[in-house]
């Protein structure tokens, strides 16, 4: 990422932008300010936070910020130089230069966000790496670092990014972990299993959301009290926790254990 930001630091701020967009639904994350706001200003160059590019402008009112993901691919093209017909996201400077985004596969998971740079402040100030692709190494510190219940750990924003409750249920499912275990109390093959937990249920909730699926059919443990669990058939347990209402299966993740909301501060200890 780093070598992608110095290519693209000192070409992006050569020229005022003349044309800002299309972009595809998908990829543009952001309405307001809308993209038009954009043209006759000119980038300051490439800046770059964790996996995130940013292209201030040289007024220091907006920021166009790139998540790329896995496959999206961030490319200056030069005046006349060929780029794809459909681009995720293009940007045309005064002189026909172009700086174009594209997205190998039909999956459109890279993002570019228009903000003002206090958005951008509050966006990145305390934000953890991003859950997907996390990798269980990164995920082993995480847990090791301070001893935290799992389910209050994978959502807190400022330690992992990107999942929130409904998810840091589906992944301790996943996983056959108790949301309640401590991080610090966790096995390498259980921060392993929790590692892939995470990439694969996110992975599969991405992929549903772009077909469209709603909630109900893309959880399957979150909001399913009562319903058969999808490993084993015992009936998903509820309790609640921290203002959050957790769902866990009692045999896949708490030993057969069902927890009970005036039991917790006990069990807790
Ligand atoms: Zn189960």
């Amino acid at each position: 990422m780093e070598a992608w930001r110095r290519q693209l630091d000192e070409p992006v701020s050569a020229f005022p932008i003349v044309k800002a967009g299309p972009a595809h639904v998908a990829t543009l994350k952001t309405f307001d300010p809308p993209l038009s706001t954009l043209e006759g200003r000119q980038f300051e160059g490439a800046r770059r936070r964790a996996k995130r590019l940013m292209f201030p402008t040289a007024d220091g009112e907006l920021v166009v910020l790139v998540h790329l993901m896995t496959a999206g691919r961030l490319k200056y093209l030069r005046a006349g130089e060929k780029g794809p017909k459909v681009p995720a996201f293009r940007l045309e400077f005064q002189g026909g230069a172009q700086l174009v985004l594209t997205e190998a596969g039909s999956k459109k998971r890279a993002g570019v966000w228009l903000l003002t740079p206090e958005a951008v402040e509050a966006e990145l100030a305390h934000l953890g790496p991003e859950a997907l692709g996390l990798g269980a190494d990164a995920l082993g510190e995480i847990c090791a670092e301070e001893s935290r219940r799992l389910h209050s750990l994978l959502r807190d924003q400022r330690v992992v990014a990107g999942i929130g409750r409904a998810w840091a249920n589906e992944i301790l499912h996943h996983a056959q972990l108790s949301p309640f275990a401590l991080s610090r109390d966790l096995v390498p093959e259980q921060v392993q299993r929790l590692a892939d937990a995470i990439d694969i249920e996110l992975g599969r909730g991405l992929e549903l959301r772009e077909r469209g699926a709603n909630d109900a059919r893309t959880y399957r443990v979150h909001a399913k009290l009562h319903e058969p669990c999808y490993d084993c058939g015992t009936p998903i347990a509820r309790v609640d926790y921290e203002e959050h209402t957790v769902y866990y299966c009692p045999n896949c993740q708490t030993g057969g254990r069902v927890l009970k909301d005036r039991r917790l501060s006990r069990l807790l200890r």
